[in-house]
């Protein structure tokens, strides 16, 4: 949608991303070139029940999940009667065909293509591209290039090595000079951040009990360095 290509020249990491390649491949790049996958909606509620008997039968199975509706991962399919019919697949349930709408006709369903189809998702995707290119081809979008600015890049650098140079001296503060943390790091709680677009995962820290001892709660570890530079003597 407008928003989610619009956002991109303002995002840190189309800004800072140049530099970690540059440094690696040696050489200076241009800007940075964004594709994106779209998910579709989260609107297949699967497994469907019928409505007699809906509640008992969903929560025998365990109850059903929501699934993100894309061509690449659902196909519909009508089941066949062997040898008079074989088996049919379809990507799109509706398309246009010389300006007309076309719809699939009775008997479709909608299935999980990493489950039902034979050979699975990789062997779906192939079907999908050799059989109805567009379809997959509307799955991707890119965006305008992003083009390396200098200023930006610097203003970033700048930004970014004054605040992890406080973060440190702000961590050396609390632990050795008894300062209260709420002051240093305040809680940032606009747009209702704590709970969405989901629970954030330090909300019993923050607003609990487990902020006395997190490591004491059992869901927290201390992390352990991993990067190449962190370990470096
Ligand atoms: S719960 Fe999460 S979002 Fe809310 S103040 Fe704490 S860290 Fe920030």
């Amino acid at each position: 949608n407008h928003f989610w290509v619009k956002q991109w020249p303002y995002d840190m990491q189309t800004i800072s991303e140049v530099l970690p390649v540059e440094a690696e491949r040696g050489v200076k790049l241009g800007g940075v070139l964004i594709e994106g996958l779209v998910k579709g909606r989260k609107s297949i509620l699967y497994p469907r029940w019928g409505n007699e008997d809906f509640q008992r039968r969903r929560e025998a199975a365990g109850g059903s999940n929501w699934y993100h509706s894309n061509v690449l991962t659902w196909a519909w399919r009508k089941v066949g009667s062997p040898p008079l019919e074989e088996e049919q697949w379809a990507a799109r349930y509706e398309w246009e065909e010389d300006g007309r709408k076309r719809r699939l006709g009775k008997g479709w369903q909608r299935v999980p293509a990493w489950r039902d189809y034979p050979g699975g998702i990789k062997a779906w995707v192939e079907w999908v591209l050799a059989n109805d290119p567009a379809a997959a081809e509307g799955c991707f979008v890119t965006i305008p290039p992003i083009l390396r600015d200098e200023h930006e890049i610097e203003e970033w650098k700048q930004a970014t090595v004054e605040q992890e140079i406080r973060i440190k001296e702000d961590c050396a503060r609390v632990k050795f000079a008894g300062q209260p943390l709420a002051v240093l790091f305040p809680k940032h709680t606009a747009n209702g951040n704590c709970v969405r677009p989901s629970e954030c995962p330090y909300l019993d820290l923050c607003w609990g009990v487990g902020g006395d001892d997190p490591l004491g709660t059992g869901r927290y570890q201390r992390r352990v360095p991993n990067h190449p530079q962190e370990l470096a003597p």
